[in-house]
């Protein structure tokens, strides 16, 4: 075990715990972030433009955004590690965090570790992130104005992103694997009152086609087993997402979906000197500046807790 008290450990490299981090090393708090072993710098290392995050007026790639993010961290002294973490304490006033290799300990701790776009889990999904599979209506429909697209989902989110994406393509399908809609019945008659919406009911996808960009996808009935092609250049997947909230179990209060639970608007926990920020609370709005504010909150309220407890 690291004898040495930090004030400061950041679990999480997106731009919740990059911000965090920043904002922490330029008020002195010395902060050790985890970074995480293979996905260090959060869910835009898979994409490729980003439009919309301010300061960049014709847009950045994502694995570049955070690089910058992650370069200006560092800039100020915070360090970097790029380990999981496999365990945490954080019910004592002493925060225990480890992982693989060591054990660190702390006054605080923030908690940045994301949410998952939930995969279908065809060949192609992975590899055409960016380049016409989207897991974001918001992020990416601009990029498909004047195209025939499709949204996967039935839920409340994917009606709604369905909804938001007529406002650029031509044309929307929206694939559902049963003959209902789960959404709520006010964005169910908002669907269906769309002209440029179409439903396409039992069918779920079978694969997903292209090299380079996004060419198609081959739609399975689910009652007649029959393929068929649909023509799409987008897919915009919205099937739901998880909360990355297992190692916190049992210690962080967490709401029905485990998403970490704080008290708005800080970043307060249910435990004294335990902070969370970015996709990790946050089921509404899931951009990367949202998570970025996040982050700089929680290092605000982590300099207030640490200067109240001296
Ligand atoms: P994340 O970015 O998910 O980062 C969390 C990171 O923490 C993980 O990736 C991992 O590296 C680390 N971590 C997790 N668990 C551990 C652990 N146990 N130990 C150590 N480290 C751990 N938003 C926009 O605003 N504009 C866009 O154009 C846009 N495009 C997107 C495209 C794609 C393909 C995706 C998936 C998302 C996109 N988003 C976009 C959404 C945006 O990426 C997220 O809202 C944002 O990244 C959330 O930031 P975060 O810091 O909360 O979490």
């Amino acid at each position: 075990m690291t004898t040495e008290v930090r004030e400061v450990i950041i679990i999480g490299s997106g731009p919740a715990g990059y911000t965090a981090a920043l904002y922490a090393a330029r008020a002195n708090l010395r902060p050790l972030v985890f970074e995480g072993s293979v996905t260090a710098g959060g869910a835009l290392m898979n994409t490729t433009e980003v439009e919309n995050f301010p300061g960049f007026r014709d847009g950045i790639v994502g694995p570049k955004l955070m690089d910058e993010l992650r370069a200006q961290a560092q800039r100020f002294g915070a360090e970097l590690v790029a380990d999981d973490v496999t365990d945490v304490e954080l019910t004592g006033d002493l925060k225990v965090v480890t992982t693989a290799t060591d054990t660190s300990q702390a006054l605080s701790v923030i908690l940045a570790t994301g949410s998952g776009y939930r995969r279908i889990g065809l060949p192609g999904e992975a590899e055409l992130s960016g380049r016409g599979v989207s897991w974001c209506a918001t992020c990416d429909g601009f990029f498909f104005r004047d195209q025939e697209i499709a949204v996967v989902g039935g839920g409340d989110s994917a009606v709604e992103e369905a909804t938001f994406l007529t406002r650029f393509a031509r044309k929307v399908y929206l694939i559902h694997r049963r003959d209902e809609l789960r959404a709520s019945k006010i964005m169910q008659a908002r669907a269906f009152a769309d002209p440029k919406l179409e439903l396409i009911w039992n069918a779920e996808l079978v694969e997903i086609r292209g090299r380079d960009r996004l060419e198609g996808v081959m739609l399975g009935d689910t009652e007649t087993g029959e393929t068929r092609p649909l023509d799409v250049s987008g897919l915009f997947i919205a099937i739901g997402h998880d909360p990355r909230s297992e190692l916190l179990t049992g210690q962080v209060e967490l709401d029905e979906e485990n998403y970490v639970q704080v008290t708005h608007p800080t970043t307060h926990t249910n435990l004294d000197g335990v902070f969370a920020c970015g996709d990790l609370v946050d089921r509404r709005y899931r951009q990367a500046v949202t998570a970025a504010g996040t982050g700089c909150a929680a290092a605000l309220d982590v300099e207030r807790y640490l200067a109240a407890s001296q």
